[in-house]
């Protein structure tokens, strides 16, 4: 259902589809093999009482991991606000992975599963979730088949006695991948954002206190407690610190997942990681954060990438879905699919977000662009939408005015 087409879809189902790195039957990590090589002792450790809580929170606070899925919410201080909170409580785990150029989720599942599993079942003890409902997208159905292969072996050697684990098939919608849309879809609800706050560690499931994370982000518990949060936190580049798992699509020599220092530059991360550019492309912007995060021109090439740096440009991360254009991508083009995609991703909920992506891609459509109506209409839609949806839709055109005005202003 995501159709991006022209320059920015080609590119992502190529990544996509690279049958190396996604075989149609994942050769994962299974239990044994996990088990066999070390995996599961510190969660066995923990469960036996030898890592206190307020150390494990310590540690996962130094490390400063930060949410994955996007939104970049500290990990340790989710841990943290949990503590306080009423039981019974409840973990989520975002699966969902449908931001346009996203791939890393499905990555991690399909190699090295346990390691998620590990981490996630660590969480749920640090946060006394008696239930965790692992929300994986329709899309990945031989994911879901692994993880009913493999949960029950979990089960059956006793790490999961302090939490059940439930299953649940995405519903094939963008917006579930929000964190409230999703919560609400696993509560069997058509899939609408909720108004925030209150915040789904206060009122998540069923109202009842949530632990919501992003599938790479519990992943990454296991290594950071065992190795230490320095461990973590040395890694990094012009200033910035921790790994980010890159899913690079688009004009480049070798896509993929890219597993690469925080603050690395759109250019060093094409170079280094990706082979370089494809024959006959000369480099010409990127998308830092798929459909959401905006348009960044090759002269911004050098800006470190990671939370928060981006801001200053009018763009964002999210999941690190960086999509590389090149001069014979056609910025205008790129524009009117995203926003296509988007008008045909929203729930519907809310009027600026419904009726404003319709009238957007209307004026797309036109030869030259109404740039002040184009410019009006954004404002409305980010102001005043509910959800990340409305609001970051026009991230692109906004782009497109400010550092493509040749092409987008003619
Ligand atoms: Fe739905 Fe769009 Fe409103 Fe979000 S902004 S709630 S996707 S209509």
């Amino acid at each position: 259902h995501h159709h991006v087409d022209h320059a920015t879809s080609a590119s992502i189902t190529r990544a996509v589809n690279d049958k190396e790195l996604h075989p149609e039957i994942p050769a994962y990590k299974d239990f044994e093999t996990y088990q066999a090589e070390g995996g599961y002792d510190l969660l066995r450790r923990i469960l036996n009482g030898g890592m206190p809580r307020e150390d494990i929170i310590a540690t996962m606070r130094e490390s400063d991991l930060r949410g994955l899925g996007g939104a970049g919410f500290r990990a340790g201080l989710k841990w943290h606000i949990m503590q306080s909170q009423v039981h019974p409580r409840l973990m989520a785990i975002n699966g969902d992975e449908g931001e346009p150029g996203t791939f890393k989720d499905r990555y991690y599942l399909e190699t090295d599963p346990h390691r998620f599993i590990e981490g996630m079942l660590i969480g749920a003890w640090v946060g006394e979730c008696e239930t965790s409902y692992i929300y994986i997208r329709d899309e990945y159905p031989a994911i879901i088949e692994m993880l009913k292969r493999e949960l029950p072996k979990v089960q059956a050697d006793g790490l999961a006695d302090h939490c059940r684990l439930e299953i649940r098939r995405g519903a094939g919608a963008y917006i579930c991948g929000e964190e409230s849309a999703m919560l609400e879809s696993i509560e069997g609800k058509r899939g609408y954002p909720r108004h925030k706050p209150p915040f789904p560690t206060e009122v998540g499931l069923f109202g009842l206190p949530t632990l919501s994370h992003n599938v790479e982000t519990v992943y990454w518990v296991r290594d950071i407690l065992e190795k230490g949060a320095e461990w973590f936190t040395s890694q990094g580049r012009h200033e910035r610190k921790g790994l980010r798992t890159f899913s690079v699509s688009g004009r480049v020599r070798e896509p993929g997942v890219k597993l690469a220092p925080a603050g690395i530059t759109a250019h060093e991360l094409i170079e280094e990681y990706c082979g370089g550019m494809l024959e006959g492309h000369s480099f010409k912007g990127y998308l830092p954060g798929g459909a959401s995060g905006g348009i960044m021109p090759a002269s911004l090439g050098d800006v470190p990438l990671d939370f928060d740096t981006l801001q200053p440009y009018d763009c964002f991360i999210g999941s690190a879905a960086i999509v590389v254009l090149s001069d014979q991508d056609d910025i205008k083009n790129v524009v009117r699919n995203l926003m296509r995609f988007f008008e045909d991703e929203s729930c519907g909920q809310c009027t600026p977000c419904r009726t404003g992506t319709e009238k957007a891609v209307q004026l797309l459509e036109a030869q030259s662009w109404d740039t002040d109506l184009l410019e009006e209409l954004s404002t409305v839609m980010m102001d005043s939408s509910i959800c990340g949806l409305g609001q970051a839709a026009p991230n692109p055109l906004l782009c497109a005015l400010k550092y493509f005005p040749e092409e987008s202003r003619s």
